[in-house]
């Protein structure tokens, strides 16, 4: 008997520590933050050929291969290209 007696206080000592344990996850993991994927576009920056300024890809004008911060500086790099 004394056997099935200890046996019954280990099977309550583990559900105990299983529901600690439970509690303790549950108190741990922070709550999910709903991060807004794809509504934000993370803008890439691309650098003038011509002056080596940095800007947002939708604001550089494209050219080829090649980015420019205004029309004036594409033109120029091509001048300066075609020599
Ligand atoms: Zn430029």
């Amino acid at each position: 008997m004394a056997n099935l007696l200890r046996l019954a206080i280990l099977v309550l000592l583990v559900w105990l520590g299983w529901r600690l344990v439970r509690r303790w996850l549950a108190a741990a993991s922070p709550p999910v933050v709903s991060k807004k994927k794809g509504s934000q576009k993370v803008e890439r920056m691309v650098r003038c050929r011509y002056c080596d300024l940095h800007l947002p890809e939708q604001e550089a004008l494209h050219d080829g291969r090649d980015w420019y911060c205004n029309a004036a500086h594409r033109d120029a790099d091509r001048e300066n290209r075609t020599g």
